[in-house]
């Protein structure tokens, strides 16, 4: 059990009622789990009222960051509704990967014995940072080397399975490994090979003088031991 909060308990005063965020966050905790920005907490948000719930203290607070940017959100009629508006989007567009679970995926038996290294892509993958909240775009390969006990999955799911881990608060490096954790507990592969190409906006944008574009590669399994499987995943990716 988490502790009171001592600001909610001292004095006479009766304890305010909690907010959908401080519920959420009660529960992960409970459950020992951690709610990083690239966590997944769908399974913690019982239902579409309590996401709706939740859209409405996002999009209260997010009304007081325009206030304290002092931006007149009554006479400017560009900014009336930016709070809902962005509110929104954090919960349903750019981050669902942390509110929405994961897209329904049916799996189905290797039964054809596929044992060729496979290739999807390029997937057009839009993230944001972690750091800014500012958009990464990229794309990305996905090569897999399925055995006869793998499990496979129709050609469009990669993408699907990709755009919900992507569409978080994201750092590269994790998204790559969060991808990859996935797949292979879900397929099972051989072997297992990603490549991620993506321009980080907040560095083009903020005029930060760094390479703003950056490739990530993850190889697992037979990718790793097998150098000719690599360097043929590598090729394909380039041509
Ligand atoms: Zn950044």
């Amino acid at each position: 059990m988490t502790p009171p909060n001592p600001r909610r308990t001292k004095g006479a005063q009766p304890p305010e009622p909690s907010t959908v965020s401080d519920r959420l966050r009660a529960r992960i905790r409970a459950a020992g789990r951690r709610f990083h920005a690239n966590d997944s907490i769908a399974e913690f948000i019982e239902g579409d009222v309590e996401l709706a719930e939740l859209e409405t203290e996002v999009a209260k607070r997010m009304q007081h960051v325009l206030e304290a940017l002092v931006i007149d959100t009554e006479s400017d009629h560009n900014t009336t509704g930016t709070a809902r508006r962005v509110a929104r989007m954090f919960l349903h567009e750019v981050f669902r990967g942390r509110y929405h679970p994961m897209p329904r995926v049916t799996e189905f038996p290797n039964a054809e014995r596929l044992n060729e290294l496979m290739i999807v892509g390029p997937i057009t993958v839009r993230s944001a940072c972690s750091h800014h909240l500012v958009p990464i775009i990229g794309k990305l390969w996905i090569g897999v080397l399925p055995s006869e006990q793998s499990k496979l999955v129709g050609l469009s799911k990669y993408s699907r399975i990709a755009d919900w881990v992507m569409s978080r608060p994201q750092i590269q490096e994790e998204a790559v490994m969060q991808l990859a954790d996935l797949l292979e507990t879900r397929l099972r592969p051989e072997g297992l090979a990603i490549v991620l190409e993506a321009d980080h906006f907040c560095m083009q944008w903020r005029g930060v003088k760094d390479e703003s574009h950056m490739t990530n590669s993850i190889m697992r399994g037979a990718f790793l031991a097998n150098e000719a499987l690599r360097r043929e995943f590598l090729q394909l990716v380039r041509s």
